[in-house]
C-alpha cells in the first residue's frame, strides 16, 4: 500500500443556505451545521439546518409551482426537457470544480469525482431531458361506444431523501426523472455531504427552472427527513440509503396520507467466480466491485464466491491486488481510495473487522486504519464462513469477504440466503453458467464478466429488502408519474 500524499487543492465553496422558492435563504430556527473534510477530520464550512419548520416552507413553495396555471404547469414538455439540458450543460462547465467540491465534502478520489461521477451525472440529466415530452399514454380498445384513453401525470410534490455515498448522482438520479415528468421537488442531502447538491442549486436557478420547482435543504434524517416522510401535502417519497430508515419512511408514509413510496436501499451482492473465468480480468474486477468508491456501494461485491479449483490462486492475487491498492490524499491524482465519509462509518466499519476476527474469520490483510488523521482504512480481506455477521450484513467499507463454493446448485442456494437483492456478478466464459446464475439469482441487477457497468438509460433497483421500485430508464420515469384513465362515451 503506497500512501499518497499530495497537498489538497484549493477547492470554492458555493451556496451555504437552504434552496426554497428560488431564494437562498437560512433556516427558520437560524440554525447551521458543520460538514467535514473525512481526509483531514477538519471543518471545510457550515450550512443552514432544515427542520420541519424549513420542510412546511418548501413544500409549500413547491405546492404553487405545481399548482394549476402556474407557470411550471403551463409549460410545455419540450420547454421541460430544455431547461434539463440547459442544466446538464451548465453542470458539464463546471465539472471541475464540482468535482473538486464532491472530493473535498466526501472524500472520494478526484480522478473518480471528475471521470466517473460527473459523466454520469450529466448523463443522467440529458437522458431524462429527452424523454421530457415522450412522456404518452394509449389509447384502448375498451368494449362499447366509448373512447378511452390514458394520461401519465406527474404524481405532484416529491420528497426525495438522499444518502452521501454519491451526492451528486444521487441528486442526479433523483431531480431529472421527477423534473422530465413534470412533479416539482423537495430534496434533502446527506449531512455528511451538503456542499456539491447546493451547488447544483445554483446552476438550477441559472437554468431558470420557476420558482418552487426544485427546493434544497440541508439538514438532519430524524428532524428535516422524518418531515418530509410524513408531511401530509407531499405525494411522494423517493429515498435511498439504509434498509433500516426505508422502512421508517414507509411506515411515515402509510401512517400519514399514503404518499407513494420508492426505495433503494442496502445490499450483501454475490460476486460469484468460476474456475474458467480469464483470471486476471476476474481479480481487477473483484477488486473493483468491492473496493471502489472505498466500498461505499450500495451494490458492492462484498460476498466473493469463487470456484474451489480456482481458489487458491484467485485469493492470492486478490490480496496482492489489495496490497497494493493507494490509499491516501484523495486530490492526489494516483490515489485509488481516499478517507470513509465519516468518523461515524469509520468506526461501523472497524467494528465490523473486529467482529470479523472474533468470529473466527481468517484476515489475510488489511484491517487497520491509514495514517493519523482523518478516515482511512486499509483495503481489507477476509476468508469467512456463510453464516458469519461479516458475510451477512452491510459493511459499507473497503472490506471483502471470499468464500469457497463446489458447484453451482449449492450456490446458488448461498448467494440467495441474503435479505438483500440489489446485485450480483458472475465471471464465467461458459454462456450457460453465466445464464444459469442471471435466471436464478434474485437480484435487481446482474452483470456478466463486468461489474458496475451504469447507465441511465438501464433500470437499477432491489429485490427483497434490497428496495422498491426501480431508478433509470424508462421504469425509473414511470414511478414519478400516476396513469389516468379517461373514457368518452361517443
Ligand atoms: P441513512 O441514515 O439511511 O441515510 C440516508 C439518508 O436518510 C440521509 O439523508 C439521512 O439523513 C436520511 N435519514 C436518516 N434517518 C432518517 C429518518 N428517520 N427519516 C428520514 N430520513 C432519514 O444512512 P447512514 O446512517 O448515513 O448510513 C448507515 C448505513 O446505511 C451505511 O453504513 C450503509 O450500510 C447504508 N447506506 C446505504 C446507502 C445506499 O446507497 N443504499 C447509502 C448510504 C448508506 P442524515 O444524513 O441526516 O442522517
Ligand atoms: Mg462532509
Amino acid at each position: 500500500m503506497v500512501i499518497a500524499t499530495k497537498p489538497e487543492q484549493k477547492v470554492k465553496i458555493g451556496a451555504t443556505k437552504l434552496l426554497i422558492d428560488n431564494q437562498w435563504v437560512e433556516s427558520i430556527s437560524g440554525k447551521r451545521f458543520e460538514t467535514i473534510n473525512p481526509a483531514t477530520g477538519e471543518v471545510i464550512c457550515d450550512v443552514a439546518e432544515a427542520d420541519a419548520a424549513d420542510v412546511d416552507r418548501a413544500v409549500a413553495a413547491a405546492r404553487k409551482a405545481f399548482a394549476r396555471g402556474s407557470e411550471w404547469r403551463e409549460m410545455s414538455a419540450t420547454r421541460r426537457g430544455e431547461l434539463l439540458y440547459k442544466l446538464a450543460d451548465l453542470i458539464e462547465a463546471n465539472k471541475e470544480e464540482l468535482a473538486r467540491l464532491e472530493t473535498l465534502d466526501n472524500g472520494k478520489p478526484i480522478q473518480e469525482s471528475l471521470n466517473s461521477d460527473l459523466p454520469l451525472v450529466i448523463g443522467c440529466y440529458r437522458y431524462y431531458a429527452g424523454w421530457a415530452d415522450k412522456i404518452q399514454g394509449k389509447t384502448i380498445p375498451i368494449q362499447g361506444n366509448y373512447f378511452c384513453y390514458t394520461r401519465h401525470e406527474p404524481v405532484g410534490v416529491v420528497g426525495q431523501i438522499i444518502p452521501w455515498n454519491f451526492p451528486l448522482l444521487m441528486q442526479a438520479w433523483k431531480l431529472a426523472p421527477a423534473l422530465a415528468a413534470g412533479n416539482t421537488v423537495v430534496l434533502k442531502t446527506a449531512e455528511q455531504t451538503p456542499l456539491s447538491a447546493l451547488r447544483v442549486g445554483e446552476l438550477i436557478l441559472e437554468a431558470g427552472f420557476p420558482p418552487g420547482v426544485v427546493n434544497i435543504l440541508s439538514g438532519f434524517g430524524p428532524t428535516a427527513g422524518a418531515a418530509i416522510a410524513r408531511h401530509m401535502d407531499i405525494d411522494k417519497v423517493a429515498f435511498t440509503g439504509s434498509t433500516e430508515v426505508g422502512k421508517l419512511i414507509m411506515e411515515a408514509a402509510a401512517k400519514s396520507n399514503l404518499k407513494r413510496v420508492t426505495l433503494e436501499l442496502g445490499g450483501k451482492s454475490p460476486n460469484i467466480i468460476f474456475a474458467d473465468a480469464d483470471i486476471d480480468q476476474a481479480v481487477e474486477g473483484a477488486h473493483n466491485a468491492l473496493f471502489f468508491n472505498q466500498g461505499q456501494c450500495c451494490c458492492a461485491g462484498s460476498r466473493v464466491f469463487v470456484e474451489a479449483d480456482f481458489y487458491d490462486e484467485f485469493v492470492a492475487k486478490t490480496v496482492a491486488r489489495a496490497k497494493k491498492r493507494i490509499v491516501g490524499d484523495p486530490f492526489d491524482l494516483n490515489t485509488g481510495q481516499g478517507p470513509q465519509v465519516s468518523q461515524e462509518q469509520f468506526d461501523r466499519v472497524m467494528g465490523y473487522v473486529e467482529l470479523g476476527m472474533r468470529d473466527g474469520a481468517n484476515l489475510l490483510c488489511g484491517g487497520k486504519p491509514v495514517g493519523d488523521k482523518g478516515y482511512f482504512i486499509q483495503p481489507t480481506v477476509f476468508e469467512v464462513e456463510d453464516e458469519m455477521t461479516i458475510a451477512r450484513e452491510e459493511i459499507f467499507g473497503p472490506v471483502m469477504s471470499i468464500m469457497k463454493f463446489n458447484n453451482i446448485d449449492e450456490l446458488i442456494d448461498r448467494a440467495n440466503d441474503s435479505i438483500y437483492g440489489l446485485a450480483a456478478a458472475v465471471w464465467t466464459k461458459d454462456i450457460n453458467k453465466a445464464q444459469t446464475i442471471a435466471n436464478n439469482v434474485r437480484a435487481g441487477t446482474v452483470w456478466v464478466n463486468c461489474y458496475d457497468v451504469f447507465d441511465a438509460a438501464a433500470p437499477f433497483g432491489g429485490f427483497k429488502q434490497s428496495g422498491m421500485g426501480r431508478e433509470l430508464g424508462e421504469y425509473g420515469l414511470q414511478q414519478y408519474t400516476e396513469v389516468k384513465t379517461i373514457t368518452v362515451k361517443l
